[in-house]
C-alpha cells in the first residue's frame, strides 16, 4: 500500500504540491481551514480530514504549507491540533516560509515531544509548483532529509540539503531578499521608462532581449505590460518574508540596506490594499500619485 502523507494548507502552493504527490502515487490525507479549497484534491483521490488532529492520526509524515508562524501555531495546538494526533517518531515537514529563528524554536519544541522536524521551504512559485519543478531547501537530520527525497522530488526538481533545521529558512530568506529586490528593480525600471515617454512593451522587450532577461522577468512581463496582477506569489507574503529578512539580519548584524528600502515599498503596497495581488503589483506603488 502507498505511504500516506498528511498535507495541511491547500492554498496557491499547497494545492498543486499535494496534487503532484497524488500523481506520483502517494496516498494523501488533506486538511485546509476553509474546507472548499481541499475539494479539488479530494476529487483527485485525496482523503479529507475534518481536523489537523485527524491528519496526524493517519500519517507519519505531515507537510505544512501555510501562511506563516501564526497559521502554523493555530494548526499545531489545541484539542483538535496536529500535535494531539501525531504518534511519537512522526515527522513534521514545514514547507511554509518562516524565519530561521521560528524554525529553530519549532524544531526544539517538536523534538521534546518525540517528533522530528524538517524545515524545508521552497524556491519557486505557482507555476513551478504545478509543474513539480520547485527547489526544496531542506534542513534537519540528514538521514530524514535523505529518506524524504522521493517525497520532495514528487513536488520539486531539486533538493538542496542546507544543514541543521533553521538553515533551510535562512536559505529561503536569502533567495527572497534577491527576489524582492529583482521584482522591485524591474518594476521601477519599467515605471521610469514609461514616465520618460517609452511604452512598457518596448521597455520589457529590450530588457528581455539582453543579458538582464531571466526566468523571473519573463514570468512577470505580462503583468507589467498589462498592469494586471493576479496573485501567483501574493504581495502580502513578500511583505511578510522581508520582515523576516530584517529580523534575521538584525540577529546576525548583517547589513541589508536594499532589504530595508524594498520592505518599505512592499509595506506601502500593503497600505494601498495590494496585499492579495501578485508582488509584481509593487509597480503600482511606484506609479501612484
Ligand atoms: P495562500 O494561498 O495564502 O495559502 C495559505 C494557507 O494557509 C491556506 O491554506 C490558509 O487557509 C492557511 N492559513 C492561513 N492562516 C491560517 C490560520 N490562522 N489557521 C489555519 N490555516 C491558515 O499562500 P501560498 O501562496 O500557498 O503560500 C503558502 C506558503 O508558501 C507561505 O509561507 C508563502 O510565503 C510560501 N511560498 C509561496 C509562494 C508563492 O509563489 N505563492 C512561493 C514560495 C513560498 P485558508 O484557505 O482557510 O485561508
Amino acid at each position: 500500500m502507498a505511504e500516506t502523507i498528511g498535507f495541511i494548507g491547500t492554498g496557491i502552493m499547497g494545492q498543486p504540491m499535494a496534487a503532484n504527490l497524488l500523481a506520483k502515487g502517494y496516498a494523501v490525507t488533506v486538511y485546509n481551514r476553509s474546507a472548499d479549497k481541499a475539494k479539488t484534491l479530494t476529487e483527485q483521490g485525496a482523503r479529507a480530514a475534518a481536523t489537523p488532529k485527524e491528519v496526524g492520526q493517519r500519517a507519519k509524515v505531515v507537510i505544512l504549507m501555510l501562511t506563516g508562524p501564526e497559521a502554523i501555531n493555530a494548526i499545531l495546538h489545541g484539542p483538535d491540533g496536529l500535535l494531539a494526533g501525531m504518534a511519537k517518531n512522526g515527522v513534521v515537514v514545514n514547507m511554509s516560509t518562516v524565519s530561521p529563528a521560528y524554525s529553530k524554536e519549532l524544531a526544539a519544541q517538536l523534538n521534546q515531544q518525540g517528533l522530528t522536524f524538517i524545515d524545508a521551504p521552497v524556491s519557486g512559485s505557482k507555476k513551478p509548483a504545478e509543474e513539480g519543478a520547485l527547489v526544496i531547501l531542506a534542513s534537519g537530520p540528514q538521514e530524514v532529509v535523505t529518506a524524504l527525497e522521493p517525497v520532495f522530488l514528487a513536488m520539486g526538481k531539486k533538493v538542496v540539503s542546507c544543514g541543521a533545521a533553521g538553515n533551510g529558512s535562512a536559505m529561503k530568506m536569502t533567495v527572497n531578499l534577491l527576489l524582492g529586490a529583482m521584482m522591485a528593480g524591474l518594476s521601477e525600471a519599467v515605471a521610469f521608462g514609461q514616465q520618460c515617454g517609452l511604452d512598457a512593451e518596448t521597455v520589457l522587450d529590450t530588457i528581455l532581449a539582453g543579458p538582464l532577461g531571466c526566468g523571473l522577468y519573463t514570468l512577470k512581463a505580462e503583468m507589467l505590460r498589462t498592469d494586471r496582477f493576479p496573485a501567483q506569489f501574493p504581495l502580502k507574503h513578500m511583505d511578510k518574508d522581508l520582515g523576516f529578512v530584517l529580523e534575521t539580519a538584525a540577529a546576525h548584524q548583517a547589513k541589508v540596506p536594499l532589504a530595508e528600502t524594498i520592505h518599505a515599498l512592499y509595506q506601502q503596497g500593503m497600505a494601498m490594499g495590494l496585499g492579495d495581488l501578485d508582488f509584481a503589483a509593487v509597480k503600482k506603488v511606484l506609479t501612484s500619485a
